[in-house]
């Protein structure tokens, strides 16, 4: 016997996320300088940290001997002025990864099933796995959520439905009607989590202000992340908005101090500074047309993105994806994600863009 054996058989069960590569990782395995490495493989900011958020957390460095603000005070207050709700309809989560993890601990274990889409976010499985529940997955069409299918795949047993809008890695989106009519239609006893960690990338008239639904459907959970177009990835933080009793739920699993000073003080001045936000998404546009424009080229098929990624069929993803690292370019293979043929783009900045669209129409060459 070995004595990882004592764990239980579904946390064994469980494959591990594979992160996208960092620079410095990829710089030794090839041989690189890391200067010359570009990554496009994380769904990061290709704008870099606002300089007001900079500033913020350089005055926050002050304080570090001290615990943060358990309760995220004025990060909450924030919050609920922005969206209408309440503080205590705010959970803050150390990424909204936290979140996703709190409502399995809160809701899932063995015994319970969660409903999720096929090609949809690996932290879903996952976070189900991880506290012995049973994941349903149900087939996407054309890569995007069937919600029929997922409303019909909905057992006795089960306590949560994973839904991402747009979804990662494929990008698609469904409207606002459709994905209201799915949470209307789903037992009040079952929690539907809404992942909208790519909203900001919406066109405006594809946004909905979905926290005004939390007030109809008690069983509804909106998840949102400051990592994508607030820029903050490396801080890890995030929140969910959802019914008080919900939320009290959560707090009862989240550990105390689960989100850094360095991140609330972060938060606060990304919140302030909505130019910086403006600019993510007019770059993200932007980059999406270049992207497309680039594949359209090169006669690839990708699947239309509504997030701050693209999905481009390149036929063996995975020897592309090594010949293109070679180059210096770090992308991200989707084969874990039952597309072996996808290769998924953050959209960079022009440049960076440019470069991966030489390397790919170079290495489609060899
Ligand atoms: C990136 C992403 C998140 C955000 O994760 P964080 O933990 O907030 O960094 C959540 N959901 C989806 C679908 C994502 O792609």
């Amino acid at each position: 016997m070995k004595i990882s054996d004592i764990t239980p058989d579904y946390i064994r069960a469980i494959s591990p996320y594979v992160p996208g590569k960092p620079v410095s990782d990829i710089a030794r395995e090839f041989g690189l300088d890391e200067a010359q490495i570009i990554k496009l493989a994380s769904n990061e900011n290709p704008l870099g940290p606002s300089p007001k958020v900079v500033a913020a957390i350089t005055r926050a460095a002050g304080e570090l001997t001290r615990y943060p603000d358990g309760s995220g005070y004025d990060l909450k207050a924030m919050l609920a002025a922005r969206y209408r709700v309440s503080a205590d309809q705010i959970v803050l989560g150390n990424g909204s990864n936290d979140i996703l993890e709190l409502v399995a601990h809160a809701f899932l274990r063995p015994g319970k099933s969660a409903v999720f889409a096929q090609h949809s976010f690996a932290v879903y499985t996952l976070a189900t796995q991880a506290f012995g529940a049973a994941g349903i997955e149900v087939p996407a069409r054309e890569y995007g959520h069937d919600l029929a299918a997922m409303r019909a795949a909905i057992r006795d047993d089960t306590s949560v439905a994973w839904l991402a809008n747009p979804n990662n890695p494929t990008g698609t989106w469904l409207p606002a009607a459709e994905i209201k009519a799915f949470i209307a239609s789903v037992p009040s006893n079952v929690l539907v989590v809404l992942d909208e960690a790519y909203n900001e990338y919406l066109l405006p008239e594809q946004q909905a202000d979905t926290a005004s639904w939390l007030a109809e459907y008690p069983h509804l959970i909106l998840s949102r992340t400051f990592s994508k177009a607030y820029g903050l990835a490396a801080l890890r933080i995030g929140y969910g908005l959802m019914h008080a009793d919900v939320a009290a739920m959560l707090n009862r699993v989240r550990q105390p101090f689960n989100v850094n000073s360095l991140a609330q003080a972060a938060a606060i001045a990304a919140l302030e500074d909505t130019d910086y936000v403006r600019r993510s998404y007019a770059l993200n546009r932007q980059g999406m047309q270049q992207l497309e424009a680039g594949f359209r080229r090169l006669a690839l098929t990708f699947i239309p993105s509504h997030g701050n990624f693209i999905c481009v069929k390149v036929g063996n993803a995975a020897k592309m994806n090594l010949a293109l690292l070679r180059r210096g370019v770090i992308v991200r293979p989707v084969g874990n994600y039952g597309m072996p043929e996808f290769l998924r783009v953050t959209i960079g900045t022009a440049k960076e863009n440019e470069r991966f669209l030489d390397a790919l129409a170079a290495v489609l060459q060899e």
